[in-house]
C-alpha cells in the first residue's frame, strides 16, 4: 500500500511536470493575469487553499492596496507558511500541504486512523477532535484534488460514490451508530451535510491543483432537531437574500429532492440547482431533502456561515464549542464509527 502510494505521487509528480512543460510560458501567463485575483477571499486557516509557488508571479503582480488588504486579514500564515523553494519551483505547494490530500505531507485523517471507509474515488473519516463540532461528525472526501474542487463539478463515478458514501453515513447514524449493529433510541442521529464553496479555480488552474479540496461534511444532530435546523437554514437564507440585490434577481435557495444531491436533474441531463463552475452552498438534512445557494459573493458567506447557522440552530456556542472531552472521547467515537463501517 504504502510503495503504491508512493509511487502515485511520482507519477503525479511526473505528470505535472509535464504539463508544466507543455504549458510552458502561456500557463506562467494565465497565472499573472487577472485570475489571480480569484483566490483573494481565501481562508488563511485552510492550509489546503495556500496556493502553490507557481502564484507567486501572479501575487507580485496584484495591487499594493489588495496586498494589504490581504495581511491585514492577520494570521499571516497564507503567504508565510507556503514557503519557498518547492520541487523544480513549480510543484504546486496547495496539493503538497493539503489536509485532505491521501499524499499531502499535511494530511490530517492519517496519522490517527481516521478513515473508516475509502473507495477509489472518496473516502469518509472522522473529522479530528480540534475541527468537530459535534461528536462522531465525519467528512467524505474525494481522492483526486485536481478532478473538482466540489461536488457539483465531479464526474459521474464519483458523484455516484459521494452519494453513496452519504447514505452510509446516514445509515450509520440513523441506526444509532456501530454499538453492535441494532443500536439503541436514544443514539440514534440524524445527520446534516454540508458543502460550501466561495471560490472555483479556472479549469487548467484546477488541473494544477489550485482551488480547495472537495469535502463534504457531515453533521450527527439529534433528530427532533432536524425540522428546526432546516427551517433555520432557509430562513438565514432567506434573510440574506433579502439584503442582497444579485438574490433578488435570482432567486435564492433551490430545493432538492430527497436523496437527489447537489447535481439534482442535471444527471437526467437536466439542468443542474446551480450551474456549473459556480461557486454555492449546498446543505442536505438526512438525505431527505436539502437546499442549494448559488453564492455570488464570497464576502456573504464567509467561510463558517452555515457552521454559524448550524450552532445556532442546536444551541452551540460557535467558539468554546468542543466535540469531545478528551483523547478517549475521540477514540470511543472512532472505535464506534470503525464497527459501524465494519472495519
Ligand atoms: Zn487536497
Amino acid at each position: 500500500m504504502h510503495r503504491e502510494r508512493t509511487e502515485g505521487v511520482q507519477n503525479y509528480d511526473a505528470n505535472y511536470a509535464k504539463h508544466i512543460l507543455k504549458k510552458g510560458r502561456r500557463f506562467k501567463d494565465q497565472g499573472a493575469g487577472g485570475s489571480g485575483g480569484n483566490f483573494a477571499g481565501l481562508d488563511e486557516d485552510e492550509p489546503e487553499m495556500q496556493l502553490g509557488d507557481w502564484e507567486d508571479a501572479s501575487r507580485k503582480k496584484l495591487t499594493a492596496g489588495k496586498q494589504r488588504e490581504r495581511q491585514g486579514k492577520g494570521k499571516g500564515g497564507k503567504f508565510g507558511a507556503g514557503g519557498k523553494g518547492g520541487k523544480g519551483g513549480d510543484v504546486p505547494k496547495n496539493l503538497q500541504t493539503c489536509p485532505h490530500c491521501l499524499e499531502s505531507v499535511r494530511f490530517a485523517y492519517g496519522s490517527r486512523g481516521n478513515i473508516v471507509h475509502q473507495t477509489e474515488n472518496i473516502y469518509i473519516a472522522l473529522e479530528n477532535p480540534k475541527i468537530a463540532l459535534l461528536p462522531g461528525e465525519m467528512i467524505i472526501a474525494t481522492v483526486d484534488h485536481s478532478a473538482a474542487p466540489c461536488v457539483n463539478e465531479c464526474d459521474e463515478n464519483v458523484y455516484d460514490d459521494i452519494m453513496a458514501a452519504m447514505r452510509r453515513v446516514k445509515a450509520y447514524f440513523n441506526s444509532g451508530g456501530g454499538k453492535g449493529g441494532s443500536g439503541n433510541k436514544e443514539s440514534r442521529k440524524a445527520v446534516v451535510f454540508l458543502e460550501q464553496i466561495t471560490e472555483i479555480p479556472s479549469r487548467e488552474r484546477q488541473t494544477l491543483g489550485a482551488g480547495p479540496h472537495c469535502v463534504v461534511r457531515c453533521f450527527p444532530i439529534e433528530p427532533s432537531m432536524l425540522a428546526e435546523t432546516r427551517s433555520m437554514f432557509r430562513e438565514s437564507l432567506v434573510d440574506l437574500d433579502a439584503e442582497d440585490e444579485f438574490s433578488r434577481v435570482h432567486q435564492s435557495a433551490k430545493p432538492t429532492r430527497p436523496g437527489e444531491g447537489v447535481q439534482g436533474p442535471a444527471r437526467q441531463g437536466g439542468r443542474g440547482h446551480v450551474a456549473k463552475r459556480f461557486p454555492y452552498l449546498w446543505m442536505d438534512f438526512n438525505l431527505e431533502g436539502g437546499l442549494v445557494h448559488p453564492v455570488d459573493s464570497k464576502d456573504r458567506f464567509r467561510r463558517d456561515w452555515a457552521k454559524g447557522v448550524l450552532c445556532g440552530a442546536l444551541d452551540l456556542d460557535f467558539l468554546t464549542n468542543n466535540a469531545y472531552k478528551d483523547d478517549g472521547e475521540w477514540n470511543a467515537a472512532l472505535a464506534d464509527v470503525k464497527r459501524g463501517f465494519g472495519v
